[in-house]
């Protein structure tokens, strides 16, 4: 039996007509049985403006985006000469998109379940879309294989987080046994969604931004796929992002564990959640260029030939340090305990943290802070100091907290930019420190230059 491949698009491979024609040719070329695709290109942050404006502004003024996105998707709708069928489904989701933000704008809010609706429909009209494009790619390589548009939200269950709902694993898996079981017969290519997902009530849930690599791994994890291949703008995962650091190098193979501690500490080629459902299910996964699908690439595995020090390095941005002073923490216990119940019930996750005998500091993601009741409890257990403008710069490899020198030549590097915290020890893949976000560039472009750039001269 053929390979299940699961391959995901990212919004630039579904940038135009073109691009969608080029990603079709790469999942012709690869074979892939599920394809999920993201919305075209600035489409998200359109329909969020979308929402925030119908909610607060004139409707003119919303009618401009929503005029935007339309123009943009018949455009490529144009380009591609789609048939009637999928014209016609195109233009249901644009009297969606209209009576949604409609709806937001007489009611003058717009709640996190509207916007999961609305952001919804960007992947539900690239898909439309991309099913033309892959059809056509068949029929001109003469495969007698179907291209089939599929609602993913019949098999992508969630919970109701509105705006970062969780997939639920067995309920995804015992779904895609009952609708996609059919994948196995190689007749079919089924393209889909990723993003979004359905509550148990049947409510348009998104997997939180840039999500749709995760999606791609929950389904890949659900219809048990032999590889699962993260299609985007670069190729591959690279040594840092190459738009901070032209110097970046594509990465041959990557370790689970590294991948995973580079995607949570800023590395955005992958959704931070994506390879958990690959190491559940031990599923290889290929990052590469669908602008050039020849280039090697990156893949990611359990197991992996060479262990460097240092594989690559990546700065996660609008981080805040949260520090939590009490004098009743001396000698005391239970004071963590408290400071993390109320994170628990925030449901907010923390990224770095050191403590001291009477204070502890952690970093969070700057927009934890509009959440203002989180301060506010946390202020009835200590007092509570917020800095901002912060940047976590972290180095990822192997054996790190084991290895004599690697803090000396860390620290050479980057002598006279200030380190606000240093979190070491935790993991043997990773070093991580805070700096003033405005220093966090030159900081990786001097890493890079000390760990790669000078390790691959001395090795040439
Ligand atoms: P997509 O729309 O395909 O999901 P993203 O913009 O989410 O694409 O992710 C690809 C981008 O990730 C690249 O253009 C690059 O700037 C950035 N990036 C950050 N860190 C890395 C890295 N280590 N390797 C490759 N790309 C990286
Ligand atoms: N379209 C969504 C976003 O822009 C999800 C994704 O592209 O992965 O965040
Ligand atoms: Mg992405």
């Amino acid at each position: 039996m053929a390979q299940l491949i699961v391959s995901k698009f990212g919004g630039t491979s579904m940038g135009d007509a073109a691009c969608m024609l080029r990603s079709a040719e790469v999942s012709f070329k690869q074979g892939s049985s599920l394809i999920a695709v993201s919305a075209t290109s600035g489409t998200t942050n359109d329909l969020i403006a979308l929402g925030k404006t119908s909610e607060s502004q004139s409707w003119p003024e919303a009618e401009k985006i929503l005029c935007k996105i339309q123009d943009k998707h018949i455009k490529i709708a144009n380009d591609l000469t789609i048939s009637q069928g999928a014209k016609d489904k195109l233009h249901t989701l644009f009297d969606e998109m209209n009576s949604l933000a409609k709806g937001v704008h007489l009611l003058k809010d717009c709640s996190v379940k509207a916007m999961d609706a609305l952001m919804s429909l960007g992947e539900r009209m690239s898909s439309v879309l991309f099913t033309e494009a892959m059809s056509q790619i068949l029929k001109k390589n003469g495969s007698s294989k179907t291209a089939e548009l599929f609602d993913v939200r019949t098999v992508l269950r969630t919970d109701d987080n509105f705006g970062k709902a969780k997939p639920l694993t067995s309920e995804v898996a015992a779904l895609c046994r009952e609708h996609l079981s059919f994948l196995k017969d190689g007749k079919h290519i089924v393209c889909t969604q990723g993003y979004i997902g359905m509550t148990d009530e049947g409510m348009t849930t998104t997997l939180g931004r840039g999500g749709s690599d995760y999606s791609a791994a929950i389904l890949a994890e659900g219809i048990n796929a032999d590889v699962l291949e993260i299609w985007t703008d670069v190729a591959g995962i690279a040594t840092t992002d190459p738009r901070i650091c032209p110097k970046a190098k594509p990465i041959k193979e990557i370790s689970f564990k590294e991948a995973s501690e580079l995607a949570t500490f800023g590395a955005k080629v992958l959704h931070p959640a994506t390879l958990l459902p690959a190491i559940r299910k031990n599923i290889p996964v290929f990052v590469g260029s669908s602008f050039d699908a020849e280039a090697k690439g990156t893949w990611v595995r359990k197991d992996v030939d060479d262990h460097p020090l240092i594989r690559a390095m990546a700065v996660r941005k609008k981080q805040v340090l949260v520090t939590l002073s009490t004098p009743e923490m001396l000698h005391a216990h239970g004071f963590l305990f408290q400071v993390f119940r109320i994170f628990n019930d925030h449901k907010v996750s923390i990224d770095a943290i050191t403590t001291s005998e009477i204070s502890v500091s952690v970093t969070l993601d700057d927009s934890t802070l509009l959440n203002k009741r989180l301060i506010a409890d946390l202020s009835t257990i200590a007092e509570v100091a917020v800095e901002e403008n912060l940047a976590l710069v972290s180095l990822i490899g192997n054996n790190i907290n084991h290895t004599p020198g690697l803090g000396k030549q860390i620290f050479e590097a980057i002598s006279d930019i200030n380190v606000r915290m240093i979190c070491l020890g935790a993991s043997k893949h990773n070093f991580c420190f805070l700096v003033k976000e405005d220093a966090s560039s030159e900081a990786i472009t001097r890493l890079h230059r000390s760990f790669i750039e000078e390790n691959a001269e001395e090795m040439a």
